[in-house]
């Protein structure tokens, strides 16, 4: 499992520069998340303004 970034992502970049494993990426529209990266570390959550980030639940 990893973190994904919702649509209420306003391009602010903050979460791009926290990720201690480079796995967000800007792409058309919004930001985005490579989840064979993700750790789960949650700090693009905790830096985002709007809450963007949010960790993706099993089904
Ligand atoms: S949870 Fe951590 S590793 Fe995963 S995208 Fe966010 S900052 Fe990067
Ligand atoms: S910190 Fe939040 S609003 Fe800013 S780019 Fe990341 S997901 Fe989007």
């Amino acid at each position: 499992m990893a973190y994904i970034i919702t649509g209420a992502c306003i391009e602010c970049g903050k979460c791009e520069k926290e990720c201690p494993k480079d796995a967000i990426y800007q792409t058309c529209g919004q930001y985005a998340i490579v989840p064979r990266r993700c750790i789960e570390c949650g700090k693009c959550a905790k830096v985002c303004p709007v809450g963007a980030p949010k960790k993706k639940e099993k089904r």
